[in-house]
């Protein structure tokens, strides 16, 4: 008989498996959590309020202000020259009687901040990848490259976009890639931009400056991925010049203060985020172009609902780990749904060159800005909270 190494086995070491491990071990579970080294994270998140007071809660970090910068408001400006544009809007958080709409963190620092909430005892982390992973007789096994293989109840999948775990585990996927990229760089500006986070809407994506203190700001430059690539192959100077260009003129100067790296797009979604004693967290269950701020603040919702279905389990029943399993699944996918549909339908419709999805998409920022109610409850569904 195999026995149980520990009681979870965690796969993978970004954003969404190192808040699952902390804060399932500072739950009481006996948990591994396997994550190998990585390439440093160069993304920044930006993350809705109810993901902070997660992460408060789960006592991932003590106070947003120690490791990230406030967003009070968003501008939106329309730079295409479609023949139905949209207006110049400015949403602010006051306006939902908050001081913030959420917070924006380098990731590398959140990891940082999550390693040291992570608990003297009940946690052990190891430097190593999985190469197989299969379940036999109510346990799943992960198989690491150097021969050890490891066995516990409940796994968790949060091994990212092309997730092993979840093709192991029989999981369906379906991901359809954009011809669009991501690129992100740090700038410092002549001009700062406090702490509005300011998109300025081109046919192939938007060209976003998130304040990240003083003069400060993280781009997410989203456009065409072939002319991402050349732009960062021609160098510094000419990717200042489309910087320059792109955002109008509107900062004074501009200096990078970071190199820069593109990432291209997809959306992935996945047919259930559990089974069989088997459960995905973050990029493994759903991944779509960073618009409206959705990927890890979702991942951090599969985190949560994952601690609170763990909480209700009955441990000493045999099948506990099924049993938590289906529960997570059924728990997580009306929010998967709801959020993977919401983005996929933002980014076709920032794309589309349609004239009645361009006037759809004018109509509603027309609409946002003058209805306040719509205003609300677009926010609401924009910061991830949650329907009754
Ligand atoms: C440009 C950009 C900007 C973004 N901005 C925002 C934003 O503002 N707000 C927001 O909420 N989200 C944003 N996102 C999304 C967010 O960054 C991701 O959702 C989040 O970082 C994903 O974390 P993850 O842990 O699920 O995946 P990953 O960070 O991909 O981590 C997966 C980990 O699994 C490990 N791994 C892979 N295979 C194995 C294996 N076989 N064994 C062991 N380990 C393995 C990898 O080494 C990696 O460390 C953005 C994304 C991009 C690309």
């Amino acid at each position: 008989m195999t026995i149980q190494d520990a009681e979870i086995i965690i796969v993978g070491g970004g954003l969404a498996g190192l808040a699952a491990a902390v804060s399932i071990a500072r739950a009481g579970f006996d948990t591994i959590h396997l994550a190998p080294a990585a390439p440093p994270d160069r993304r920044t998140s930006a993350l809705m309020m109810p993901s902070v007071d997660f992460l408060l809660r789960a006592g991932l970090i003590e106070s947003p202000a120690a490791v990230g910068h406030p967003l009070t408001a968003i501008r939106i400006i329309d730079a295409t020259n479609r023949l139905i544009r949209a207006p110049e809007t400015l949403f602010e958080s006051t306006e939902i009687g908050q001081p913030a709409f959420g917070w924006n963190f380098a990731n590398a620092k959140l990891l940082e901040r999550f390693g040291a909430a992570a608990p003297a005892t009940g946690l052990s982390t190891r430097n190593a990848a999985v190469v197989a992973y299969h379940r036999e007789n109510g346990l799943g096994h992960v198989s690491l490259a150097d021969g050890t293989t490891l066995s516990a109840p409940l796994v968790v999948g949060a091994d990212g976009k092309k997730s092993l775990i979840r093709s192991a585990a029989g999981i369906t996927a379906r991901e359809h890639a954009f011809g669009e990229a991501a690129l992100v760089c740090d700038l410092e500006l002549g001009r700062p931009i406090g702490n509005t986070s300011i998109e300025f809407h081109y046919p192939h994506g938007p060209f976003t400056l998130v304040p990240a203190g003083e003069k400060r700001a993280n781009l997410v430059w989203i456009d065409e991925e072939k002319l991402l690539r050349e732009t960062q192959a021609a160098g510094p100077e000419a990717l200042l010049a489309a910087l320059r260009t792109r955002s109008q003129n509107l900062f004074g100067s501009i200096a990078l203060a970071s190199p820069s790296f593109v990432f291209p797009l997809s959306v992935l979604s996945v047919a259930e985020a559990g089974r069989d004693g088997t459960v995905l967290v973050g990029e493994s269950a759903h991944a779509f172009p960073p618009i409206g701020a959705q990927g890890l603040n979702l991942g951090l919702r599969d985190v949560a609902d994952l601690v609170a279905v763990l909480a209700e389990a009955d441990r000493s029943a045999p099948d506990w780990a099924l049993t938590a399993s289906t529960a997570y699944a059924r728990r997580r996918s009306g929010d998967l749904q709801r959020t993977g549909g919401m983005v996929d339908a933002l980014f076709r419709s920032l794309l589309a060159e349609m004239i009645p999805a361009q006037a759809l998409r004018a109509g509603g920022l027309w609409a946002l800005k003058l209805l306040p109610p719509l205003r609300r409850s677009a926010f609401g569904i924009g910061m991830g909270q949650r329907r009754a």
